[in-house]
Protein backbone atom coordinates (compact mmCIF):
# COMPACT_ATOMS: atom_id res chain seq x y z
CA UNK A 1 0.00 0.00 0.00
CA UNK A 2 2.88 2.31 0.73
CA UNK A 3 4.38 1.18 -2.22
CA UNK A 4 1.21 2.41 -4.41
CA UNK A 5 0.60 5.59 -2.61
CA UNK A 6 4.23 6.69 -2.95
CA UNK A 7 4.31 5.96 -7.11
CA UNK A 8 0.27 7.47 -7.42
CA UNK A 9 2.43 10.19 -6.07
CA UNK A 10 5.41 10.33 -8.77
CA UNK A 11 8.05 8.48 -6.37
CA UNK A 12 10.48 5.64 -8.01
CA UNK A 13 9.91 2.56 -6.04
CA UNK A 14 11.33 -0.44 -4.99
CA UNK A 15 9.61 -3.19 -3.11
CA UNK A 16 12.31 -5.58 -1.21
CA UNK A 17 11.40 -9.06 -0.20
CA UNK A 18 13.18 -12.07 1.13
CA UNK A 19 10.80 -14.20 -0.15
CA UNK A 20 10.35 -15.49 -4.13
CA UNK A 21 7.29 -13.48 -4.17
CA UNK A 22 4.69 -11.21 -2.85
CA UNK A 23 1.97 -11.40 -0.42
CA UNK A 24 2.62 -15.11 0.51
CA UNK A 25 0.92 -14.48 3.72
CA UNK A 26 -2.02 -12.78 1.85
CA UNK A 27 -2.79 -15.47 -0.37
CA UNK A 28 -2.46 -17.92 2.81
CA UNK A 29 -5.21 -15.38 4.37
CA UNK A 30 -7.39 -16.12 1.11
CA UNK A 31 -7.55 -19.71 2.21
CA UNK A 32 -9.73 -18.71 4.37
CA UNK A 33 -12.01 -16.50 2.27
CA UNK A 34 -9.76 -13.45 2.81
CA UNK A 35 -11.55 -11.62 5.11
CA UNK A 36 -10.61 -8.23 4.40
CA UNK A 37 -12.39 -6.01 6.82
CA UNK A 38 -15.79 -5.76 8.60
CA UNK A 39 -18.83 -3.61 8.12
CA UNK A 40 -19.13 -2.70 11.39
CA UNK A 41 -19.49 1.44 11.45
CA UNK A 42 -16.00 2.90 12.95
CA UNK A 43 -17.28 3.58 16.33
CA UNK A 44 -17.08 -0.17 16.78
CA UNK A 45 -14.54 -0.99 14.60
CA UNK A 46 -11.79 1.22 16.33
CA UNK A 47 -12.12 -0.43 19.70
CA UNK A 48 -11.44 -3.54 18.19
CA UNK A 49 -7.69 -2.57 18.42
CA UNK A 50 -8.02 -2.36 22.12
CA UNK A 51 -4.80 0.22 23.33
CA UNK A 52 -3.36 0.99 20.17
CA UNK A 53 -6.93 2.23 18.92
CA UNK A 54 -4.88 6.06 19.35
CA UNK A 55 -2.57 5.59 17.33
CA UNK A 56 -3.97 3.40 14.65
CA UNK A 57 -7.59 6.08 14.16
CA UNK A 58 -6.16 8.40 11.88
CA UNK A 59 -4.47 5.79 9.51
CA UNK A 60 -8.12 3.83 9.63
CA UNK A 61 -10.25 7.18 9.11
CA UNK A 62 -8.30 8.13 6.40
CA UNK A 63 -8.63 4.56 4.73
CA UNK A 64 -11.71 3.02 6.55
CA UNK A 65 -13.53 -0.53 5.54
CA UNK A 66 -15.28 1.72 2.65
CA UNK A 67 -12.12 2.50 1.11
CA UNK A 68 -10.93 -0.54 1.16
CA UNK A 69 -13.78 -2.08 -0.86
CA UNK A 70 -13.72 0.53 -3.11
CA UNK A 71 -9.95 -0.12 -3.65
CA UNK A 72 -11.12 -3.90 -3.83
CA UNK A 73 -13.75 -3.28 -6.62
CA UNK A 74 -11.14 -0.85 -8.57
CA UNK A 75 -8.99 -4.13 -8.93
CA UNK A 76 -12.11 -5.85 -10.45
CA UNK A 77 -12.67 -7.51 -7.01
CA UNK A 78 -16.36 -6.46 -5.50
CA UNK A 79 -17.09 -7.37 -2.20
CA UNK A 80 -19.78 -8.61 -0.26
CA UNK A 81 -20.61 -8.56 3.36
CA UNK A 82 -21.21 -11.94 4.80
CA UNK A 83 -23.78 -12.85 7.84
CA UNK A 84 -21.29 -12.01 10.49
CA UNK A 85 -20.95 -8.48 8.83
CA UNK A 86 -17.39 -9.69 7.89
CA UNK A 87 -16.59 -8.52 4.16
CA UNK A 88 -15.06 -10.44 1.86
CA UNK A 89 -14.08 -10.96 -1.97
CA UNK A 90 -17.06 -12.29 -3.97
CA UNK A 91 -14.64 -14.82 -5.21
CA UNK A 92 -13.68 -15.52 -1.50
CA UNK A 93 -9.62 -15.73 -2.87
CA UNK A 94 -6.92 -13.47 -2.27
CA UNK A 95 -5.03 -14.60 -5.83
CA UNK A 96 -6.99 -12.58 -8.60
CA UNK A 97 -6.56 -9.38 -6.23
CA UNK A 98 -3.13 -10.00 -5.57
CA UNK A 99 -2.60 -10.74 -9.08
CA UNK A 100 -4.27 -7.22 -10.57
CA UNK A 101 -2.65 -5.69 -7.91
CA UNK A 102 0.82 -6.76 -8.84
CA UNK A 103 -0.40 -5.77 -12.31
CA UNK A 104 -1.08 -2.04 -11.31
CA UNK A 105 1.69 -1.17 -9.33
CA UNK A 106 4.09 -2.59 -12.30
CA UNK A 107 1.94 0.07 -14.34
CA UNK A 108 2.70 2.76 -12.02
CA UNK A 109 6.42 1.92 -12.34
CA UNK A 110 7.28 0.33 -8.97
CA UNK A 111 9.93 -2.94 -9.10
CA UNK A 112 10.15 -5.87 -7.04
CA UNK A 113 13.53 -7.10 -5.83
CA UNK A 114 12.47 -10.74 -4.80
CA UNK A 115 14.96 -12.84 -2.51
CA UNK A 116 16.37 -10.08 -0.77
CA UNK A 117 16.68 -10.33 2.75
CA UNK A 118 17.07 -7.10 4.45
CA UNK A 119 19.94 -7.45 7.17
CA UNK A 120 20.10 -4.28 9.08
CA UNK A 121 22.13 -1.05 8.33
CA UNK A 122 26.24 -0.83 7.52
CA UNK A 123 27.92 1.59 8.82
CA UNK A 124 27.60 4.21 6.15
CA UNK A 125 24.26 3.62 7.01
CA UNK A 126 23.23 1.97 3.65
CA UNK A 127 20.25 -0.93 3.47
CA UNK A 128 22.14 -4.31 3.47
CA UNK A 129 20.68 -7.21 1.69
CA UNK A 130 21.40 -10.85 1.92
CA UNK A 131 20.93 -11.81 -2.14
CA UNK A 132 21.32 -15.07 -3.99
CA UNK A 133 23.70 -12.77 -5.81
CA UNK A 134 26.04 -11.89 -2.37
CA UNK A 135 25.34 -8.94 -0.38
CA UNK A 136 23.97 -5.86 -1.38
CA UNK A 137 24.06 -2.69 -0.34
CA UNK A 138 21.09 0.38 -1.23
CA UNK A 139 21.05 4.26 -0.25
CA UNK A 140 16.99 4.88 -0.55
CA UNK A 141 15.71 8.49 0.14
CA UNK A 142 13.15 7.19 2.37
CA UNK A 143 12.74 3.54 3.46
CA UNK A 144 9.17 1.93 4.30
CA UNK A 145 9.45 -1.46 6.85
CA UNK A 146 6.51 -3.87 6.54
CA UNK A 147 8.02 -6.57 7.20
CA UNK A 148 5.41 -8.37 9.54
CA UNK A 149 5.00 -10.32 12.73
CA UNK A 150 6.75 -13.82 13.27
CA UNK A 151 3.72 -15.82 12.76
CA UNK A 152 4.24 -18.73 9.96
CA UNK A 153 7.35 -17.83 9.16
CA UNK A 154 7.01 -19.75 6.18
CA UNK A 155 5.47 -17.64 4.74
CA UNK A 156 8.16 -14.61 4.78
CA UNK A 157 7.41 -12.83 8.23
CA UNK A 158 9.93 -14.25 10.53
CA UNK A 159 10.35 -11.34 13.07
CA UNK A 160 14.19 -11.61 12.53
CA UNK A 161 14.24 -7.62 11.89
CA UNK A 162 13.75 -7.08 15.56
CA UNK A 163 17.63 -7.63 16.45
CA UNK A 164 18.41 -5.20 13.43
CA UNK A 165 15.41 -2.31 14.95
CA UNK A 166 16.74 -3.05 19.00
CA UNK A 167 20.57 -2.57 18.08
CA UNK A 168 19.00 0.79 16.73
CA UNK A 169 18.10 1.54 20.52
CA UNK A 170 14.06 1.13 19.40
CA UNK A 171 11.48 -0.02 21.74
CA UNK A 172 10.13 -3.18 20.49
CA UNK A 173 7.89 -4.68 22.48
CA UNK A 174 8.11 -8.46 22.78
CA UNK A 175 6.48 -10.26 20.09
CA UNK A 176 3.90 -12.98 21.19
CA UNK A 177 1.30 -15.37 19.77
CA UNK A 178 -2.02 -13.10 18.46
CA UNK A 179 -5.33 -15.33 17.51
CA UNK A 180 -3.93 -18.86 18.90
CA UNK A 181 -4.28 -21.81 20.33
CA UNK A 182 -3.95 -23.11 23.80
CA UNK A 183 -2.77 -25.86 25.07
CA UNK A 184 -4.88 -28.16 27.61
CA UNK A 185 -3.59 -31.50 29.04
CA UNK A 186 -6.97 -33.66 27.94
CA UNK A 187 -6.85 -37.00 28.92
CA UNK A 188 -6.08 -39.66 26.64
CA UNK A 189 -9.46 -41.31 26.18
CA UNK A 190 -10.80 -37.41 25.52
CA UNK A 191 -8.06 -36.75 23.22
CA UNK A 192 -8.11 -39.45 20.91
CA UNK A 193 -11.93 -39.63 20.37
CA UNK A 194 -13.03 -35.94 20.52
CA UNK A 195 -9.42 -34.30 18.85
CA UNK A 196 -10.58 -31.81 15.37
CA UNK A 197 -14.38 -31.83 16.69
CA UNK A 198 -15.56 -28.64 16.72
CA UNK A 199 -17.79 -26.94 19.55
CA UNK A 200 -20.73 -25.07 18.27
CA UNK A 201 -22.84 -22.49 19.57
CA UNK A 202 -20.72 -21.65 22.93
CA UNK A 203 -20.02 -19.42 24.86
CA UNK A 204 -16.54 -18.97 26.21
CA UNK A 205 -15.54 -16.94 29.31
CA UNK A 206 -12.17 -15.52 31.17
CA UNK A 207 -12.51 -13.18 33.77
CA UNK A 208 -15.18 -10.17 32.90
CA UNK A 209 -14.51 -11.42 29.19
CA UNK A 210 -17.20 -13.59 27.30
CA UNK A 211 -17.73 -13.92 23.37
CA UNK A 212 -19.32 -16.36 21.92
CA UNK A 213 -18.92 -18.55 18.88
CA UNK A 214 -17.25 -21.78 17.79
CA UNK A 215 -14.45 -23.61 19.20
CA UNK A 216 -11.92 -26.52 18.07
CA UNK A 217 -10.55 -29.41 20.13
CA UNK A 218 -6.81 -30.36 18.96
CA UNK A 219 -4.95 -32.96 20.28
CA UNK A 220 -3.37 -30.28 22.31
CA UNK A 221 -6.04 -28.38 23.81
CA UNK A 222 -8.25 -25.66 21.79
CA UNK A 223 -8.62 -23.33 19.03
CA UNK A 224 -10.93 -21.24 16.48
CA UNK A 225 -12.63 -18.47 16.17
CA UNK A 226 -14.18 -17.73 19.85
CA UNK A 227 -10.84 -19.03 21.30
CA UNK A 228 -9.19 -16.60 19.13
CA UNK A 229 -11.52 -13.80 20.19
CA UNK A 230 -10.44 -14.20 23.49
CA UNK A 231 -6.65 -15.00 23.14
CA UNK A 232 -5.46 -11.72 24.27
CA UNK A 233 -6.46 -12.30 27.63
CA UNK A 234 -6.32 -15.58 28.05
CA UNK A 235 -2.43 -15.21 26.97
CA UNK A 236 -1.81 -12.81 29.49
CA UNK A 237 -3.11 -15.00 32.24
CA UNK A 238 -1.21 -18.08 30.95
CA UNK A 239 1.63 -16.18 30.51
CA UNK A 240 1.33 -14.17 33.69
CA UNK A 241 0.31 -17.01 35.98
CA UNK A 242 1.40 -20.24 33.98
CA UNK A 243 -2.44 -21.41 33.10
CA UNK A 244 -5.67 -19.93 33.18
CA UNK A 245 -9.37 -21.41 33.69
CA UNK A 246 -11.18 -20.88 30.56
CA UNK A 247 -15.12 -21.20 31.56
CA UNK A 248 -17.35 -23.31 28.37
CA UNK A 249 -20.75 -22.40 28.01
CA UNK A 250 -22.79 -25.16 25.94
CA UNK A 251 -26.06 -23.49 26.10
CA UNK A 252 -25.32 -20.16 26.81
CA UNK A 253 -29.11 -19.53 26.29
CA UNK A 254 -30.81 -21.75 28.59
CA UNK A 255 -30.67 -20.53 32.14
CA UNK A 256 -29.80 -23.23 35.14
CA UNK A 257 -33.25 -23.12 36.17
CA UNK A 258 -34.34 -24.60 32.35
CA UNK A 259 -31.74 -27.01 32.42
CA UNK A 260 -32.36 -28.31 36.31
CA UNK A 261 -36.04 -29.24 34.64
CA UNK A 262 -34.71 -30.88 31.54
CA UNK A 263 -32.54 -33.06 33.36
CA UNK A 264 -34.83 -34.28 36.20
CA UNK A 265 -37.01 -35.93 34.03
CA UNK A 266 -36.66 -39.97 34.26
CA UNK A 267 -33.46 -41.37 32.68
CA UNK A 268 -35.18 -44.72 32.21
CA UNK A 269 -32.51 -47.67 30.96
CA UNK A 270 -30.92 -44.76 28.53
CA UNK A 271 -27.34 -44.63 29.27
CA UNK A 272 -26.43 -40.88 31.37
CA UNK A 273 -24.70 -39.65 27.26
CA UNK A 274 -28.02 -40.36 25.94
CA UNK A 275 -30.23 -39.07 28.67
CA UNK A 276 -27.90 -35.94 28.58
CA UNK A 277 -27.83 -35.57 24.54
CA UNK A 278 -31.52 -35.36 24.43
CA UNK A 279 -32.45 -33.76 27.27
CA UNK A 280 -30.20 -30.84 26.97
CA UNK A 281 -29.03 -31.39 23.26
CA UNK A 282 -25.50 -31.70 24.30
CA UNK A 283 -23.41 -33.01 21.23
CA UNK A 284 -21.06 -35.99 22.72
CA UNK A 285 -17.87 -33.37 22.44
CA UNK A 286 -19.16 -31.17 24.70
CA UNK A 287 -20.86 -34.34 27.11
CA UNK A 288 -16.76 -35.33 26.66
CA UNK A 289 -16.09 -31.89 28.02
CA UNK A 290 -18.25 -32.06 31.21
CA UNK A 291 -16.72 -35.51 31.86
CA UNK A 292 -13.31 -34.35 31.69
CA UNK A 293 -14.18 -31.31 34.46
CA UNK A 294 -15.95 -33.54 36.86
CA UNK A 295 -12.86 -36.13 36.97
CA UNK A 296 -10.62 -33.12 37.00
CA UNK A 297 -12.82 -32.52 40.62
CA UNK A 298 -12.42 -36.05 41.33
CA UNK A 299 -16.52 -36.74 40.91
CA UNK A 300 -17.71 -38.55 37.94
CA UNK A 301 -21.12 -37.32 35.96
CA UNK A 302 -22.99 -40.29 36.92
CA UNK A 303 -22.56 -39.00 40.21
CA UNK A 304 -24.20 -35.54 40.41
CA UNK A 305 -27.43 -33.96 40.80
CA UNK A 306 -29.51 -32.65 37.91
CA UNK A 307 -28.78 -29.42 39.62
CA UNK A 308 -25.17 -29.86 39.46
CA UNK A 309 -25.16 -31.31 35.90
CA UNK A 310 -27.42 -27.94 34.63
CA UNK A 311 -24.47 -26.13 36.68
CA UNK A 312 -22.08 -28.02 34.68
CA UNK A 313 -23.35 -27.55 31.14
CA UNK A 314 -22.72 -23.70 31.27
CA UNK A 315 -19.82 -23.71 33.43
CA UNK A 316 -17.21 -26.19 32.64
CA UNK A 317 -13.93 -25.22 33.60
CA UNK A 318 -11.33 -26.10 31.05
CA UNK A 319 -7.34 -25.48 32.59
CA UNK A 320 -5.20 -23.47 29.64
CA UNK A 321 -1.52 -24.87 30.78
CA UNK A 322 0.04 -22.90 28.00
CA UNK A 323 -0.03 -20.78 24.89
CA UNK A 324 0.43 -22.51 21.20
CA UNK A 325 3.56 -21.66 19.31
CA UNK A 326 3.79 -18.15 17.84
CA UNK A 327 4.93 -20.11 14.78
CA UNK A 328 1.18 -21.33 14.16
CA UNK A 329 -0.39 -17.86 15.36
CA UNK A 330 -2.66 -16.55 12.82
CA UNK A 331 -0.79 -12.66 13.80
CA UNK A 332 1.30 -11.36 16.17
CA UNK A 333 0.62 -8.88 19.20
CA UNK A 334 3.61 -6.70 20.33
CA UNK A 335 5.95 -5.07 17.70
CA UNK A 336 7.47 -1.35 17.43
CA UNK A 337 6.26 0.72 20.23
CA UNK A 338 4.01 3.27 18.88
CA UNK A 339 6.32 5.88 21.14
CA UNK A 340 8.86 5.36 18.70
CA UNK A 341 6.67 6.83 15.91
CA UNK A 342 5.68 10.12 14.62
CA UNK A 343 2.05 10.69 13.01
CA UNK A 344 3.14 9.77 9.99
CA UNK A 345 4.41 6.78 11.33
CA UNK A 346 8.36 7.85 10.89
CA UNK A 347 10.71 6.78 13.47
CA UNK A 348 11.78 9.77 15.11
CA UNK A 349 15.19 7.70 15.90
CA UNK A 350 15.98 7.16 12.47
CA UNK A 351 14.57 9.93 9.91
CA UNK A 352 13.32 8.84 6.46
CA UNK A 353 12.46 5.35 8.08
CA UNK A 354 8.56 4.65 8.45
CA UNK A 355 7.11 1.23 9.61
CA UNK A 356 3.99 -0.15 8.52
CA UNK A 357 1.27 -3.21 9.06
CA UNK A 358 1.73 -5.54 11.76
CA UNK A 359 5.21 -5.46 13.06
CA UNK A 360 3.88 -2.46 14.89
CA UNK A 361 2.93 -2.70 19.03
CA UNK A 362 -1.33 -3.43 17.93
CA UNK A 363 -3.02 -6.87 17.77
CA UNK A 364 -7.09 -7.38 17.18
CA UNK A 365 -9.49 -9.88 16.78
CA UNK A 366 -9.71 -12.18 13.54
CA UNK A 367 -12.66 -10.42 11.36
CA UNK A 368 -10.95 -8.38 8.94
CA UNK A 369 -9.43 -5.71 11.46
CA UNK A 370 -5.98 -7.24 10.78
CA UNK A 371 -5.50 -6.87 7.33
CA UNK A 372 -7.40 -3.19 7.43
CA UNK A 373 -5.18 -1.41 9.63
CA UNK A 374 -2.18 -3.49 7.55
CA UNK A 375 -3.37 -2.02 4.57
CA UNK A 376 -4.03 1.16 6.61
CA UNK A 377 -0.98 1.88 8.21
CA UNK A 378 1.16 1.08 4.62
CA UNK A 379 -1.42 3.86 3.37
CA UNK A 380 -0.40 6.28 5.95
CA UNK A 381 3.17 5.34 5.96
CA UNK A 382 2.89 6.34 2.75
CA UNK A 383 1.60 9.23 2.88
CA UNK A 384 4.19 10.13 5.39
CA UNK A 385 7.09 8.97 2.93
CA UNK A 386 5.41 11.91 0.36
CA UNK A 387 5.38 14.70 3.18
CA UNK A 388 8.93 13.88 4.47
CA UNK A 389 10.76 13.55 0.84
CA UNK A 390 8.46 17.41 0.32
CA UNK A 391 9.75 18.86 3.20
CA UNK A 392 13.16 17.73 3.08
CA UNK A 393 13.60 18.92 -0.85
CA UNK A 394 12.65 22.09 0.22
C1 LIG B 1 -3.50 -18.48 8.16
C2 LIG B 1 -3.73 -17.00 8.22
C3 LIG B 1 -4.97 -16.47 7.84
C4 LIG B 1 -5.21 -15.10 7.93
N1 LIG B 1 -6.43 -14.63 7.53
C5 LIG B 1 -6.70 -13.30 7.65
C6 LIG B 1 -7.95 -12.77 7.25
O1 LIG B 1 -8.80 -13.48 6.68
N2 LIG B 1 -8.20 -11.45 7.47
C7 LIG B 1 -7.26 -10.62 8.05
O2 LIG B 1 -7.55 -9.44 8.26
N3 LIG B 1 -6.04 -11.09 8.37
C8 LIG B 1 -5.74 -12.40 8.18
N4 LIG B 1 -4.50 -12.87 8.53
C9 LIG B 1 -3.49 -11.91 9.01
C10 LIG B 1 -2.91 -11.07 7.86
O3 LIG B 1 -2.52 -11.94 6.79
C11 LIG B 1 -1.70 -10.27 8.36
O4 LIG B 1 -2.12 -9.48 9.45
C12 LIG B 1 -1.14 -9.37 7.27
O5 LIG B 1 -0.69 -10.14 6.18
C13 LIG B 1 0.01 -8.52 7.80
O6 LIG B 1 0.49 -7.74 6.75
P1 LIG B 1 1.97 -7.16 6.78
O7 LIG B 1 2.19 -6.53 5.44
O8 LIG B 1 2.16 -6.33 7.99
O9 LIG B 1 2.92 -8.42 6.94
P2 LIG B 1 3.10 -9.73 6.02
O10 LIG B 1 1.89 -9.97 5.20
O11 LIG B 1 3.58 -10.77 6.94
O12 LIG B 1 4.25 -9.30 5.01
C14 LIG B 1 5.57 -9.08 5.46
C15 LIG B 1 6.49 -9.22 4.28
O13 LIG B 1 7.81 -8.87 4.70
C16 LIG B 1 8.72 -9.83 4.17
N5 LIG B 1 9.88 -9.86 5.08
C17 LIG B 1 9.90 -10.16 6.40
N6 LIG B 1 11.16 -10.04 6.88
C18 LIG B 1 11.94 -9.66 5.84
C19 LIG B 1 13.33 -9.34 5.70
N7 LIG B 1 14.19 -9.41 6.73
N8 LIG B 1 13.79 -8.97 4.49
C20 LIG B 1 12.94 -8.88 3.41
N9 LIG B 1 11.63 -9.17 3.48
C21 LIG B 1 11.14 -9.54 4.68
C22 LIG B 1 7.97 -11.12 4.13
O14 LIG B 1 8.52 -12.00 3.18
C23 LIG B 1 6.56 -10.64 3.74
O15 LIG B 1 6.39 -10.63 2.34
C24 LIG B 1 -4.20 -14.23 8.41
C25 LIG B 1 -2.97 -14.74 8.77
C26 LIG B 1 -2.72 -16.11 8.68
C27 LIG B 1 -1.37 -16.65 9.07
Amino acid sequence: MAAEVLAQGGAGVTVYDAMLSAGRKFLMAGRGGLNLTHSEPLPVFLPRYRQAMPYLRAAVEAFPPDALRDWSAGLGQLTFVGSSGRVFPKTFKASPLLRAWLRRLDVSGVQFAFRHRWSGWDAEGRLQFQTPDGPRVITPSATVLALGGASWPRLGSDGAWVDCLAAKGIAISKLRPANSGFAVAWSDVFRDRFEGQPLKGVALTIGAHTVRGEAMITRSGVEGGAVYALSAELREAVLGLGQATLMIALRPDLDTAALTTRLSGTRGKQSLANFLRKAAQLSPVGIGLMQEAAIACGRTLAALSPAELANLVNAIPIQLTGVAPIERAISTAGGISFDELDENFMLRKLPGVFAAGEMLDWEAPTGGYLLQASFATGAAAGRGVSAWLASSQS
